[in-house]
C-alpha cells in the first residue's frame, strides 16, 4: 500500500503493476461469470476463481425467491457473509467459510470481487424470473400447460426407470359456464382462482396443481398409487364443495368432477392421461361432484 508523503498519494510503476493486477482479475473473473445463467455455476465460478486471492474453504448461498440453498464444504467457524443486491433487487447472500478468521485487507479485497458477482446474480434472476413466468398461469398462480408437457414426460421417464408410482387427477368444474352467464366474467376469474388455492391447499409439497385449459386442472403425484390419489381427489373435491365464493352479495357455490389414473406398464403418455380425462367424463355422466377412477 502506498502511504500518503506530506499529504502527497505516492503514485510509483508499483502502483500501476498493482491496479493493472487487480483489473486483470476482474476481468478474468467476469468472463468467466459471463459463461452460465445458472446460479450453481455462477456461485462455484466465483469461488474457485477469488481462491488464491481470497483463499476459503467453502461457501453457502441462499436465495428465498427461488428457495436456493447452494452449499460446498462443510460449516467452519469463521465466515463472512454478505446480501448481495443490486438497485434494491434482492440477489440473495453469499457467505464464504474458512477455519481462520478472514482479516480487513481480504474483505476489502473480497468485496470489491464481489462486484463482478452482482450482474451475473441479476441476470440470472432475470433469465429464471422470465422462465417461471412462462410456465405459469397469470390467473391462477398454478403451473400452465407448457410446464405439465414438460412436467409429464419428465416424470413419467423416471416413474419407468425406477419403477415407481405416477398418479394424475383430473378436475373440472361444474356448469362453470353457469358461473359466467349468472354472475359475469369478473365472478368466473374469480371462481377459477378459487378453485386453484381449494386443490393447492388439499396437496401435498410435492404434489405440483397445473392448469390444463379453461375450467381443467390436473395434478401430477409422483409416488402415489391409485388408492393414493383417490383420497387425494376426494379431500379436493371436498374442498371446493365446503368452499363458498363470496362475490358482492351473493355466495356461489361449487363442485368439480375428478377422474383418477394410475400410470400401468403398456401406458403411453397420451394413453394416461386419456385414461383420467376418460374417468372424469365418467364422473360427470354420473351426475357431477364426485371422483371416478380409470381402469
Ligand atoms: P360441465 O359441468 O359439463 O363441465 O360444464 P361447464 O359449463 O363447466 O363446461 P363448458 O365446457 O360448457 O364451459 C366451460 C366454460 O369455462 C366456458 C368458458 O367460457 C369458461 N372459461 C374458460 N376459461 C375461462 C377463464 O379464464 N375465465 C372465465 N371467467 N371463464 C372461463
Ligand atoms: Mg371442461
Ligand atoms: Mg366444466
Amino acid at each position: 500500500m502506498n502511504q500518503p508523503t506530506n499529504n502527497l498519494a505516492v503514485v510509483s510503476n508499483n502502483t500501476f503493476e498493482a491496479t493493472k493486477a487487480v483489473n486483470l482479475q476482474h476481468y478474468d473473473i467476469s468472463s468467466a461469470l459471463q459463461t452460465t445463467l445458472e446460479f450453481h455455476e455462477l456461485i462455484q465460478i466465483f469461488s474457485s476463481k477469488i481462491q488464491e486471492l481470497v483463499p476459503h474453504n467453502g461457501f453457502i448461498y441462499t436465495n428465498t425467491e427461488f428457495d436456493l440453498a447452494i452449499q460446498n464444504g462443510i460449516q467452519t467457524k469463521s465466515s463472512c457473509s454478505y446480501a448481495l443486491k443490486v438497485e434494491d433487487q434482492d440477489l440473495g447472500e453469499l457467505k464464504l467459510l474458512r477455519t481462520t478468521q478472514f482479516n480487513a485487507q481480504e474483505l476489502n479485497l473480497l468485496e470489491t470481487l464481489l462486484c463482478c458477482l452482482i450482474y451475473p446474480l441479476r441476470n440470472a434472476t432475470l433469465y429464471k424470473q422470465a422462465l417461471q413466468m412462462a410456465l405459469t398461469d397469470t390467473l391462477t398462480q398454478t403451473n400452465n400447460r407448457a410446464a405439465f408437457d414438460d412436467s409429464i414426460k419428465r416424470e413419467t421417464t423416471l416413474a419407468i426407470r425406477h419403477a415407481n408410482n405416477l398418479s394424475l387427477i383430473f378436475v373440472d368444474i361444474d356448469h362453470f359456464k353457469a358461473v359466467n352467464d349468472t354472475y359475469g366474467h369478473d365472478c368466473g376469474d374469480l371462481a377459477l382462482k378459487a378453485v386453484a388455492k381449494c386443490i393447492k391447499q388439499s396437496i401435498r409439497a410435492c404434489d405440483i396443481a397445473y392448469r390444463y385449459g379453461g375450467e381443467e386442472f390436473v395434478i401430477l403425484l409422483s409416488d402415489t398409487n391409485l388408492d393414493g390419489a383417490q383420497l387425494l381427489a376426494e379431500r379436493i373435491r371436498t374442498n371446493i364443495e365446503c368452499h363458498s365464493l363470496a362475490y358482492g352479495m351473493e355466495l356461489v357455490k361449487l363442485t368439480a368432477s375428478l377422474g383418477v389414473s394410475t400410470l400401468k406398464d403398456n401406458d403411453s403418455i397420451e394413453s394416461f392421461i386419456k385414461r383420467a380425462d376418460d374417468a372424469m367424463y365418467q364422473a360427470k355422466a354420473s351426475g357431477r361432484n364426485t371422483v371416478m377412477l380409470a381402469n
